[in-house]
């Protein structure tokens, strides 16, 4: 793209009003001060500053991710490789999760650099619905279930906390796999909920949020941009 171009599609300045930045010396390129307009830039990778401050094509951004194991969710490099190593976009470290899987856990994971967005996402007050499927150690059938599934509704007490959880939906698909619904996102809040419930999680995945599924044809470690009605939707 032409400089004077990329300085009017990313900065408040028309396109003569760029002419005449650059030839006051207000643009550099890669580090060097440039006066001509004309000149190529590499929107991804030229690194362009007027009067000292970036500039960036890049907007806010919305993705889904179909998480896999092993992988994390954190922006610090560790043990694990983070989920935005996986995602080859300029910047991607610029997106952050919206609230987070555990490092074993799969499934839908929303990201994006639009904080004000994240927050409508994850705010207890806006109560959104997360559905989690689990895959249960022990089996759970008849009256155990039905005890289950009304403790959830209720509220369980969860170790170290001190008010009970919202009201949940808990559904046995089979006597081993539960489907769970809940409208908050405590700390390792599903495993600890069927821990209040003796049981325990030997894996989990993490089914929709709010209106957003996880699509079949995403393969975990994919990701994919959300369509404006799945931006819309929060
Ligand atoms: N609850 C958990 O226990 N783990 C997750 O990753 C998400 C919800």
């Amino acid at each position: 793209m032409r400089l004077d171009r990329f300085l009017s599609e990313t900065s408040s300045l028309t396109r003569s009003l760029a002419k005449r930045a650059l030839k006051n010396g207000e643009v550099t390129l890669n580090g060097e001060p440039v006066k001509q307009a004309s000149i190529h830039v590499d929107t991804v990778h030229d690194d362009v500053l007027l009067n000292g401050e970036k500039l960036s094509l890049v907007g806010l951004r919305y993705l889904m991710m179909h998480k896999p194991t092993d992988v994390e969710c954190t922006a610090r490099r560790g043990l694990y490789p983070r989920v935005i190593d996986l995602i080859d976009l300029p910047k991607a470290e610029r997106l952050q999760p919206v609230g987070r899987l555990d490092v074993d856990t799969t499934g839908l994971l929303l990201l994006t650099d639009d904080g004000q967005w994240s927050h409508r996402v994850t705010s207890p007050k806006h109560r959104c619905a997360k559905v989690y499927i689990a895959e249960l150690a022990e089996p759970v059938e008849g009256s155990a279930a039905e005890w289950a599934i009304n403790q959830v509704a209720e509220g369980l007490m969860l170790d170290d906390e001190e008010t009970p959880t919202q009201p949940a939906t808990l559904r046995f698909l089979t006597p081993q796999r539960a489907e769970l619904t809940i409208t908050e996102g405590r700390y390792h809040q599903v495993k600890r909920m069927f821990a209040a419930l003796g049981n325990h999680v030997n894996a989990l995945h993490r089914q929709s949020i709010g209106e957003i599924a996880l699509p079949d044809d995403l393969a975990p470690g994919e990701w994919r941009e959300l369509t404006p009605e799945e931006i819309a939707s929060f």
